[in-house]
């Protein structure tokens, strides 16, 4: 995958199409990516000792890692990645728009 835990992403279809947050959870056996308060849906929660009151919790719901698109921290625009090697020879994400390291 391209994005990994805690990368700020854009939003780029459904819902919250625009919005922009950090990766809270990647799980990449599906391509998908949780993003926090991104795709939120309400879940009925039985009591249990983690909500002990139950009733209807609101949840980050999984999305498309084809449907993110990361943020550069450099140059804050989104970007595709480009992949750079550095001196050491280790493999890092870089930033189409600018080439700074994403990793
Ligand atoms: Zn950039």
């Amino acid at each position: 995958m391209h994005v990994k835990k805690g990368d700020l992403v854009k939003i780029l279809a459904g819902r919250d199409k625009g919005k922009q947050g950090h990766i809270i959870r990647a799980i990449p056996k599906e391509n998908r990516v949780v993003v926090e308060k991104v795709n939120l849906v309400k879940r009925h929660q039985r009591p249990s000792p983690a909500y002990p009151e139950g009733g209807i919790i609101t949840k980050e719901a999984p999305i498309h890692v084809s449907n993110v698109m990361i943020i550069c921290s450099s140059c804050k625009k989104p970007t595709r990645i480009a992949h750079k090697f550095l001196d050491n020879g280790k493999k890092v994400r870089a930033c189409k728009h600018c080439g700074a390291s994403l990793d």
